[in-house]
């Protein structure tokens, strides 16, 4: 049989196309069981998740950002637009649930004129997309262009067993893999503590520890990987890249969750429409370009402030960090992180979804 869509990947992005595609022939791949490989901290926006009906997910509500540097504390107040920590497994379970894609684990390892190869054998559809990450198991294959090992960044993460209130971050120019980040993120019985490299570095288990130590908690496992901080291009030939997977990921703040589920909804509804006849294919892919496209400028102001923050001054990068929690800095700016990916509409509404794009 050919499949209407085959989504390599059935995390964020993945799951969130197949939710638009209730009713079509959608064949989901991962390599391991849905919900089963968190690699993230798992924080967001309260709203992305309310507007999705994923609310049940939510863990912990964080009404605060609080940015810890070697000698001052910067609190940015954000109740109007509160994040929100969430279960990775319960998530995903909502999200599959608002589709009726079948589900097969098997590595997608190539396509080729027979379809999406796999280790269970060759899958025919007449839309692929890939939601398999920042690999690109897909879209990737044979493009190193795509896959551009200077454009991710590396983080490493734990679960600590301490509760707090807000999410935390860490800059301090000294004691951090330079240039990065440290962050913890309370999830009500338990915290997710991380260390992040703006420079892909992979070696963080050293300074992960040295964090845990200085916090005087207990750990317990590690998970992490890899996650893109520039955009790529949203087509591979005919495959439809989506997520990690098309470097959706943001840089600087590394939030790739909202962005995930935002292309994805989209692209679930550009791809329904395909299949009902009301688009062709150039009309789908074009629309799913300029989505991505008008939001080009904003990625890049981030991947800017990546690499030019770090090469500041301490004082002078703390004068900013200060600026930016006077009100009407820190108001104009969270409008602005918060439109560009606003779901406007129940992720079930399809046109509502897309017209506001
Ligand atoms: C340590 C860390 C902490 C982070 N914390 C946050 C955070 O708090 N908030 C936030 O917004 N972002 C965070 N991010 C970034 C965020 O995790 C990613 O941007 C997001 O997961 C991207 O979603 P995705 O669906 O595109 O890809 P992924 O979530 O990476 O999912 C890809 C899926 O594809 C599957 N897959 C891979 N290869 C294949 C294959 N060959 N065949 C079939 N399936 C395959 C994988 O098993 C997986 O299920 C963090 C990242 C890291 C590394």
């Amino acid at each position: 049989m050919t499949y209407d869509v085959i989504i390599a990947g059935a995390s964020f992005a993945g799951l969130a196309v197949a939710a638009q595609l209730h009713g079509k022939r959608v064949l989901l791949l991962d390599r391991k069981p849905i919900g089963a490989g968190q690699t993230s901290a798992c924080g967001t926006l309260v709203s992305t998740l309310e507007t999705l009906g994923l609310q049940a997910s939510i863990r912990q509500i964080h009404k605060q950002l609080v940015l810890h540097t070697p000698n001052r504390t910067f609190v940015y107040p954000v109740a109007n637009d509160p994040f929100c920590t969430f279960d990775y497994a319960h998530l995903c379970r909502l999200l599959r649930a608002q589709g009726d894609a079948e589900f097969i684990q098997t590595p997608a390892l190539r396509l080729d004129r027979h379809g999406v190869q796999t280790a269970q054998g060759a899958f025919a559809g007449e839309i692929v997309v890939d939601a398999s990450g920042w690999r690109a198991a897909l879209g990737g294959n044979g493009r190193p262009d795509l896959i551009r090992e200077d454009r991710l960044n590396f983080g490493l993460e734990t679960s600590a067993d301490y509760q707090d209130e807000g999410l935390h971050f860490w800059y301090d120019p000294v004691g951090l893999p330079s240039p990065g980040i440290a962050w913890a993120f309370p999830a009500r019985d338990h915290t997710r503590v991380g260390v992040g490299s703006y420079r892909g570095e992979t070696r963080l288990k050293g300074d992960l520890d040295h964090l845990l130590d200085d916090m005087n908690v207990r750990s317990d496992g590690f998970h992490g990987g890899y996650f893109p901080h520039a955009l790529r291009a949203p087509l591979a030939d005919d495959v439809f890249l989506v997520g990690d997977a098309a470097g959706q990921c943001l840089a600087l703040t590394g939030e790739g969750i909202r962005p995930a589920l935002f292309f994805g909804a989209h692209l679930g509804v550009l791809l329904r429409r395909l299949l009902d006849g009301e688009l062709d294919r150039q009309a789908a892919q074009q629309q799913y370009r300029q989505l991505v496209e008008r939001r080009r400028w904003g990625y890049e102001v981030l991947c800017l402030m990546q690499r030019t923050l770090p090469r500041l001054p301490l004082p002078l990068l703390q004068g900013l960090m200060a600026l930016g929690a006077q009100p009407l800095v820190l108001n104009q700016f969270m409008r602005a992180y918060v439109q560009a990916f606003r779901l406007d509409a129940p992720g079930r509404t399809p046109a509502a979804l897309v017209a506001n794009a």
